[in-house]
């Protein structure tokens, strides 16, 4: 017998709720990932770096015509500098990069505050390494962080702060005082912070994503993650990055190169293609997602959810405690069987989940599906 070295830890919620989803042939609103396909000319430069020889390992660290498109991307959206010799990495998807910069800062005994709700991929990776999670919890409906919770979490031991934004699974971004109260609380401490941005490019209302990249002092102690699944509408792809100052991205790439040596070679050469040929594609992802959240949430306006706007990512929650009393596992469950339509529940995003009724749904689909959607939703 194996000693399960995740106790407690089942199958992850994204993979249950897809399941669920297509057993009882319901939409698929939970798992995220879009039902349309990414951009042709995309596709198209796939097949031609397939067909054209570009089909062995790619280096370490990554294609340098991509890594050379990422710093060209990151100077013109934040102001950044980097060197793409030595101060990024490609990865198979955003998980496997955080998984290395989390197991590049922790030692047996480490302390990482996270905040709920989390992404679920976060805590585990923190255990496997023999670190603790400290968390703390943010509320509906606007889950703002109480800093000085933060501030009084923070101990000896702390080594990582891990934020996300866009936020998956709440739709908030963060706003310029979080990032003045993250600098107070972790100046002169040994803190290092890995910033999830995989949603980096779907903010709406015209608020601008506040990549940690913006700031030269928090960029110097920090691991950047975001994702091309995301962007190019691509999430089977599995194609991420990291980018981080070069001492930390010389200990990120020492644990990469024993997980997976190197990303999909074709794939980096036809994103390299496409982001130098195409940039508006990522700097209107925006505006192509918001008409899709507004048009849901027209769709549900004489629901019985609550749904305060998202205002980034592809996620939308919903407040079903005007029609339900049950837990949300018990409430997204029943959703798909009889209601068919799948979510998320959010109390598996926390530790300590709060006394609060709302599932998530995804907006990444075509508008018919979003339509047929809401009008099985508006028979609760
Ligand atoms: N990021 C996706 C979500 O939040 C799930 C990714 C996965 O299934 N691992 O829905």
């Amino acid at each position: 017998m194996l000693r399960n070295k995740l106790p407690g830890k089942g199958t992850t919620i994204f993979t249950v709720m897809s399941k669920m989803a297509q057993d009882e042939g319901a939409i698929n609103l939970s798992q995220g990932l879009p039902d349309f396909d990414g951009p042709q000319a995309l596709r198209e430069r796939v097949a031609h770096h397939m067909a054209h020889g570009h089909n062995q390992y790619a280096p370490l660290a990554g294609v340098m015509g991509l890594r050379q498109q990422i710093a060209a991307k990151v100077l013109d959206l934040y102001g950044c500098h980097i060197d793409p010799d030595s101060e990024v990495t490609v990865t198979p998807g955003a998980t496997e990069a955080i998984f290395c910069a989390i197991t590049a800062v922790v030692h047996p005994g480490d302390e990482v505050i996270v905040f709920d709700p989390a992404y679920d991929t976060y805590e585990p990776s923190v255990t496997l390494n023999g670190g603790r999670t400290r968390h703390i919890a943010l509320h509906y409906p606007d889950f703002a962080i109480d800093w000085q919770q933060v501030k009084d979490s923070i101990t000896d031991r702390t080594r990582l702060i891990i934020l996300n934004t866009p936020h998956n699974p709440t739709g908030t971004l963060w706003g310029e005082q979080d990032i003045q109260q993250l600098r107070e609380v972790i100046a002169g401490r040994d803190i290092h912070l890995l910033s999830d941005e995989v949603y980096e490019h779907i903010c709406f209302d015209d608020r601008p994503h506040l990549s940690l990249l913006r700031y030269p002092d928090l960029a110097a102690r920090t691991f950047v993650i975001s994702s091309f699944g995301k962007t190019y509408h691509a999430t089977g792809w599995r194609v991420g990055y990291c980018i981080a100052p070069h001492p930390l991205m010389e200990e990120f790439l020492r644990i990469h190169q024993f997980i997976n040596f190197s990303t999909n070679t074709p794939l980096q050469y036809a994103i390299a293609d496409f982001l130098r040929d195409c940039p508006q594609h990522h700097r209107e992802l925006g505006a192509f997602y918001q008409p899709k959240r507004d048009l849901f949430l027209e769709l549900l306006k004489k629901s019985k959810f609550g749904m305060p706007p998202s205002r980034g990512t592809y996620f939308q929650l919903a407040d079903y405690s005007a029609v339900s009393t049950e837990p949300d596992t018990e409430f997204a469950a029943r959703l798909t069987r009889e209601y068919k339509v799948a979510a998320i529940p959010i109390s598996v995003f926390y530790l300590d989940p709060p006394q609060q009724q709302i599932v998530r749904f995804c907006f990444a689909k075509h508008d018919d599906t979003l339509r047929e959607a809401a009008e099985r939703l508006l028979r609760l």
